[in-house]
């Protein structure tokens, strides 16, 4: 059974694929023309539904969506699911911003979340969320990763996600959790209704 990813990004193509791996579903690519739908919803969980059901839409395909960011608990939960539009430019000019934002603050625990979303055949909707605790230091360190990374220190690997290595981050982060959720969700319907035979 084919599903669609909600998202042009190939390296999450890769990572549900491997995810889901012996399922019985294929993941594909959402189609260039596709809407980009308005991510206005006020949770991680709104958004990643609005984008599943508007992939789910465009396709006549089930769907799945994924929405995240990081949660400062210093800044009431910011810059949440603003993560990516926190500040203009580029991924440094966010974490310089974020760190301006931080000055003076002693306590520096944040997470990362994601919320994915699957929209069915039979047009129900599965959301789950994936959680990761961190700490902001106040500068980067690792140059892999990208977005916040090089400032997310996980007390439990003694490093920041920058500095930890792709397989490793995925273990631990907050997609990798989420997906692997949505991965168990999907089993247990596939034995409640067995929709994997389409
Ligand atoms: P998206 O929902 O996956 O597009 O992520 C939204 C934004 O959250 C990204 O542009 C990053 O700023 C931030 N973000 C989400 N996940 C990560 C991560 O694993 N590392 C660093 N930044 C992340």
């Amino acid at each position: 059974m084919q599903f669609v990813l909600a998202s042009h990004n190939q390296k999450k193509l890769a990572e549900l694929s491997v995810i889901l791996n012996g399922l019985g579903i294929e993941i594909l690519p959402l189609p260039e023309q596709a809407p980009e739908p308005e991510e206005n919803g006020t949770t991680f969980e709104e958004n990643a539904r609005i984008k599943a059901k508007s992939a789910a839409d465009f396709t006549g395909l089930p769907a799945i969506a994924d929405d995240s960011g990081l949660c400062v608990d210093a800044l009431d939960g910011a810059p949440g699911i603003y993560s990516a539009r926190y500040c203009a430019g580029t991924d440094q000019d966010r974490n310089a911003f974020l760190l301006q934002n931080m000055q003076g603050q002693e306590n520096r625990t944040c997470r990362f979340v994601c919320a994915a979303a699957c929209v069915l055949p039979d047009g129900e909707t599965i959301t789950v969320r994936g959680e990761c605790e961190g700490e902001l230091l106040c500068e980067s360190r690792g140059a892999g990763g990208f977005g916040y990374d090089p400032l997310f220190y996980v007390p439990s690997h003694g490093c920041t996600f920058g500095e930890l290595p792709g397989e490793v981050k995925n273990e631990i982060s907050h997609r990798g959790r989420a997906l692997r959720k949505l991965r168990e969700a999907l089993e247990l319907r596939m034995q409640d209704t067995g929709f994997e035979n389409g």
